[in-house]
């Protein structure tokens, strides 16, 4: 568009500048001519009285030498017969156009044609006529039509590299801000923010995306504050409600008291688990979450988990179909019993009316790699990267099934800081959670 408009602006320049020129290069011949028929007039004055043709004639063949441009010229006397003719080419005829019986210049194929009254004391004596050669005129309109094109390409080459190097500066930026909104999308990560010097539109948008991060960024990190002060709030009463509902269970037999006691139990256990996962995020944002590292039975614990979640579902048989042979490892045993947990209780709880869950573990070169495998309702692929995302759940299931979207993203975290990898395969029906964990002698240093 640039290179456009650069064209068409220089189009019209460079033709008003020949137009213009050629014009003002006319009128100057126009009055050399002019000039030259004046002089020529006065010099045959004397010719014309005492009706001497060939002193006339004389004075008009001096021009072959004087004024090559002209190429015919002659005297006529005040009623208009020929006195005297002289012609560079032809003989020394002359035909006068027509039109100059009633005006002192005319231009016709390239010639131009000059009328200048001869006076002596006011009196007409007669005429003189020229006719110049303006076939020149074409030329220079050749040449600086020439030079105007030379221009004009060299100027939409220049034209065309700022305009290229300016659209690449610009879209540059802007393909750095749109890669950066769509990161931010896809990661939630605030903390990046854009440089750019730049003053322009662009540069003004930039600020605007970087001050509303920088705003997310603050209230994030309230949110985040409020959880971690409110869960450590809550705990306190909910561990001495706890308390008492146990004690009730134990001393009461009665019914339905005991029936009450129990569940409230069950409620207060529930809320207990929200309670640990939401201090388990605070700690995670904060850095605080620590892991108790040393070695223990990798093998023995997927069992030991598989038995206690399986002790409180009825509605799912968890089959392991392979082992680990006592494999031992040095991680956090607690915490990642509560991976294990987690992606055990995800199987089951997104899976209703199936009854399978299978577990496998296999050992390669340098890691453990545990899959967990339902047979449930799956999930979408564009939607498999952000469910390890604190407080995401997918479309699915957000409405049906009850959750707070944080087991994953802790899961993520614990697995993280294990030096593993934690990944989800959703395709046709149901999902696989897989994490690896590296082995003993491959060095497993904890961030
Ligand atoms: P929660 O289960 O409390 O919502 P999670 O972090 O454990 O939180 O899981 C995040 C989301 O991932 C869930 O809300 C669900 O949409 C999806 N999800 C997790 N596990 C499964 C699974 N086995 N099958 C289908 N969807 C799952």
């Amino acid at each position: 568009m640039q290179v456009l408009t650069s064209v068409v602006v220089l189009g019209v320049i460079f033709t008003v500048f020949i137009v213009t020129d050629i014009r003002s290069y006319k009128q100057r011949r126009e009055r050399i001519t002019v000039s030259l028929a004046q002089v020529l007039g006065s010099n045959t004055i004397s010719a014309i009285q005492f009706h001497d043709n060939d002193a006339a004639h004389a004075i008009l063949a001096n021009l072959k030498n004087t004024s090559p441009e002209i190429l015919n010229a002659a005297i006529t006397d005040s009623a208009g017969h020929v006195f005297a003719a002289w012609g560079r080419q032809t003989l020394d005829t002359f035909h006068i156009p027509k039109q100059l019986a009633n005006k002192n210049t005319l231009y016709r194929d390239g010639h131009l044609y000059v009328r200048q009254a001869i006076v002596d004391n006011g009196k007409l004596m007669g005429y003189i006529f020229l006719e110049s050669d303006m076939s020149e005129v074409q030329q220079i309109k050749r040449d600086k039509i020439e030079v105007s094109l030379i221009l004009l390409f060299v100027a939409i080459g220049v034209a065309y590299i700022i305009a290229y190097v300016i659209q690449n500066y610009t879209s540059g930026r802007l393909l750095t801000l749109f890669n950066a909104m769509k990161e931010v999308g896809k990661t939630g990560d605030y903390n990046k923010p854009l440089q750019d010097k730049g003053k322009d539109e662009i540069g003004q948008l930039i600020g605007v995306f970087n001050n509303l991060m920088e705003q997310v960024k603050l209230n994030q990190q309230r949110k985040d504050e409020f959880i971690g002060i409110a869960s450590h709030e809550l705990k306190t009463p909910l561990t001495t409600i706890k308390g008492y509902a146990e004690l009730l269970k134990q001393i009461e037999d009665r019914e339905p008291h005991r029936t009450y006691a129990e569940r409230t139990l069950m409620g207060v256990e529930k809320l207990e688990r929200l309670i640990q996962d939401l201090l388990d995020v605070s700690r995670i944002q904060s850095g605080q979450l620590e892991l108790t590292m040393k070695d223990f039975n990798i093998d023995k614990l997927i069992d030991e988990t598989i038995a206690s979640v399986q002790m409180v579902t009825e509605s799912h048989s968890i089959t392991r179909e392979d082992s680990l042979n006592d494999e031992i490892i040095a991680g956090d045993q607690q915490r990642i019993e509560q991976v294990i947990t987690n992606l055990l209780s995800n199987a089951i709880k997104y899976s209703p009316g199936e009854r399978k869950v299978i577990v496998n573990s296999k050992k390669t070169d340098k890691e453990l790699i545990i899959k967990i495998r339902d047979y449930g309702m799956g999930i979408p692929r564009e939607e498999q990267s952000n469910i390890f995302e604190r407080f995401y759940r997918t479309r699915d299931t957000s409405f049906t099934i009850t959750g707070f979207g944080l087991g994953l993203y802790i899961c993520k975290d614990i697995i993280r800081r294990h030096n593993g990898k934690i990944w989800v395969e959703s395709e046709k029906k149901g999902s696989a959670f897989y994490f690896s964990l590296p082995l003993k002698q491959s060095g497993n240093g904890v961030s």
